[in-house]
């Protein structure tokens, strides 16, 4: 069975249909599942199987999945599974992301098993680094950051690499960017990466390391390349994968 068959995996979903694509889907790919069909059931579930990772419908009836990923964030004991909200289209998305709802990532129905196992296995990935178990290295186009070095390289297109003068917070957020292009992080989301519960002030403090950061890294600071500000929710970093 491969490595995935000791990871457990709680799938949320209310629609028999969806949690049973769901399911099949992930145990095809040898993660072990099991099913709640509303909120409260959820939580139950959690508690008593400590899941790695949460596959969580936004729209339930009872408890919905805000506030699912709400009482699961803000339990301090066991387990801190990864949680992939689900969401329908529209302005779900908004408040997903724009909200401090805890959730890792979202996807938005419908879609393909193929994309709902890609996006778990990113999530998995992500917390085996930080169990220190795989690579402590993220890698992109121009950017490279070594974790354990305590390292970020630049390397823009004809220039020699550049190891980057940052501060700790600076290279904590780049590093957060790195481990996840492309995904859309509201300020709240890199609050708590970078301080976690230590936070107590304006969540606008986090623009200002952007601003700092971006002078660091971008070959033009006023018309950013790599980290990109999403109107409303947030930043998102871009750069080529390799
Ligand atoms: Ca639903």
């Amino acid at each position: 069975m491969g490595t995935s068959s000791n990871i457990s995996i709680l799938i949320v979903e209310d629609e028999p249909e969806i949690a049973q694509l769901i399911q099949q889907t992930l145990e095809s790919e040898a993660f072990s599942c099991c099913v709640a069909t509303d909120g409260l059931m959820a939580l139950e579930f959690f508690q008593q199987q400590q899941p790695d990772a949460i596959v969580l419908d936004l729209m339930l009836p009872g408890l919905d999945g805000l506030e699912v990923c709400t009482r699961i964030r803000q339990q301090h004991y066991g387990k801190d599974p990864y949680i992939l909200m689900l969401t329908a289209k529209g302005e779900e998305i908004d408040r997903v992301i724009g909200l401090s709802t805890g959730a890792d990532d979202y996807l938005v129905k419908p879609f393909s098993p193929r994309e709902l196992v890609a996006r778990v296995r990113a999530l998995l990935r992500r917390s085996l680094r930080q169990g220190g178990q795989s690579s402590h290295i993220y890698k992109t186009k121009h950017f490279t950051v070594d974790l354990e070095r305590h390292i970020a390289i630049r390397q823009l297109t004809s220039h020699s690499p550049e190891t980057l003068d940052l501060t700790t917070l600076e290279f904590n957020l780049l590093a957060t960017f790195l481990s996840y292009p492309g995904r859309v992080w509201s300020r709240t989301q890199l609050i708590d990466k970078l301080w976690g519960d230590d936070f107590f002030g304006d969540e606008r403090v986090v623009d200002t390391h952007i601003r700092r950061l971006r002078k660091k890294i971008e070959p033009d600071a006023a018309n950013p390349t790599f980290i990109k500000t999403i109107v409303g929710v947030g930043y998102k970093f871009e750069d080529e994968s390799i």
